[in-house]
């Protein structure tokens, strides 16, 4: 029986990863730019950091996280996000008694449980940047800026993509809004899905962001968060929209926008694609000023956002890119094709010359015909063919001969890397 890949993870094969590659070091550049610098965070964590980071109640820890038992019985978490895994690391070292704003960024490969479909997988990946140390407003609107930066300089148009916007307020204004939501589904309660009817006790907030069209249907009425704001929390959104109209970034007011996420307060925000149909979200985030005293650690504010490379490499994969993947070796500028043992000897030993002097190679392993061997460098894309024969060996040289033009000529093997970065 074959064995094959579980469902929902996903092999990302060579010609892809190319553009994996690229998209990858696009955002590392940029989020340099702005002054994150990377975190590495284990994938496997203690499976309460998510239960009390991101929330017992949240579908992403009830439903859909992978969790099981190590051999001692701890219970452990394939991460199913990154963001608590950050906090946590930033406490357990201190980070924050350097002061000032601690910027970091993380990318890899996330869990969930979640029904496999376009844009959709159960092993994904994500990016993301967190900024600790800061209630400012100018941070969030930083934060979105360089959200949209990321997406200019991966060529996506502004006009294909919109930024979605709300302010979910803090822990004081939280059930005061609860509350609100409560009443007003209350009389609704036999429409809503199973999941509503536990979230209306759990949560209510969750119902905002439920996919069951009825439930959908219902809230499209239901109290916004936005007119439940302390004056604080109102200041603080009001005081963002003049930094994002100082920016010009444009934004929609969408006061459905909760994000499926306990640990948000106040910014919460989406930037998606007007390509992408129902999975448009390319990335989200918002503040996060709670999460860092819920980990146990010292109050401290963030604010940060995770995007998804399935789906931005979904909308860009729809272009041609390949002449951006310049700075990334596609295969080798050289092909040797050595006849016998003791030409493979020589042939190994240019090799690994060739590329210690930076120059991508390969050679013919097969062991065929010559006219099948012709066709492999052909078709490995490199620039020359390496002939060595017994003959070329026994006076110190190769013969090279140019794939393109078909112009042959002998150069000493010990004079290839010259010859060859002369002609590239
Ligand atoms: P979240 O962590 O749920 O706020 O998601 C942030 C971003 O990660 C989304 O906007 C998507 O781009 C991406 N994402 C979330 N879940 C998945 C998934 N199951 N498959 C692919 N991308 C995902």
């Amino acid at each position: 029986m074959k064995v094959e890949a579980v469902r929902g993870m996903t092999d990302i094969l060579p010609q892809e990863a190319l553009l994996w590659q690229y998209v990858e070091a696009e955002i590392r550049e940029a989020v340099a730019l702005y002054g994150y610098r990377e975190i590495r965070t284990p994938i496997v964590e203690r499976a309460e950091l998510f239960a009390r980071g991101v929330g017992e109640a949240t579908d992403i820890v009830h439903k859909e996280m992978y969790v099981f038992p190590d051999k001692k019985g701890q219970m452990l978490a394939l991460r199913p996000e990154a963001t608590a895994s950050v906090v946590r690391a930033y406490i357990e070292h201190g980070l924050y008694a350097k002061g000032g704003v601690a910027k970091l960024y993380y990318l890899g490969p996330m869990f969930r449980y979640e029904k496999p479909q376009k844009g959709r997988k159960r092993q994904f990946h994500q990016y993301g940047v967190e900024a600790l140390g800061s209630l400012e407003p100018a941070l969030d609107a930083e934060v979105i800026d360089l959200a949209w930066y990321i997406m200019e300089r991966l060529g996506l148009r502004r006009e294909g993509l919109f930024l979605r916007l709300n302010s979910i307020g803090c822990p004081e204004d939280r059930p005061r809004y609860r509350e609100a939501l409560r009443e007003y589904f209350l009389p609704y309660r036999e429409e809503l899905c199973p999941d509503c009817q536990r979230r209306l006790e759990e949560n209510p907030l969750r119902i905002l962001d439920c996919k069951v069209p009825t439930c959908q249907r219902i809230a499209a009425d239901a109290p916004r968060s936005l007119d439940h704001l302390c004056e604080g929390c109102r200041g603080h959104f009001e005081t963002l929209l003049r930094y994002l109209d100082a920016l010009d970034l444009a934004y929609e007011l969408d006061p459905k926008l909760v994000r499926g996420l306990d640990y948000y307060t106040r910014t919460v925000f989406e930037l998606a694609s007007r390509d992408l149909g129902a999975q448009d979200a390319l990335l989200g985030g918002g503040r996060y000023d709670g999460l860092a005293e819920a980990l146990g650690g010292p109050p401290t504010p963030g604010v940060g956002f995770a995007g998804g490379l399935e789906r931005l490499i979904l909308v860009l994969g729809e272009r041609d890119v390949s002449d951006r993947c310049h700075r990334i070796i596609t295969g080798p500028e050289v092909y040797l094709l050595p006849v016998g043992e003791t030409e493979t000897a020589e042939a190994l030993r240019i090799l690994a010359r060739l590329r210690r002097a930076g120059i991508p190679c390969d050679m013919d392993y097969a062991g065929r015909s010559l006219r099948k061997r012709l066709q492999a460098a052909a078709r490995s894309g490199a620039r020359y063919a390496l002939f060595l024969g017994e003959e070329e060996l026994s006076r110190g040289e190769a013969k090279v001969r140019d794939l393109a033009s078909g112009e042959e000529r002998y150069v000493p093997t010990e004079e290839l890397v010259a010859f060859l970065k002369g002609a590239s």
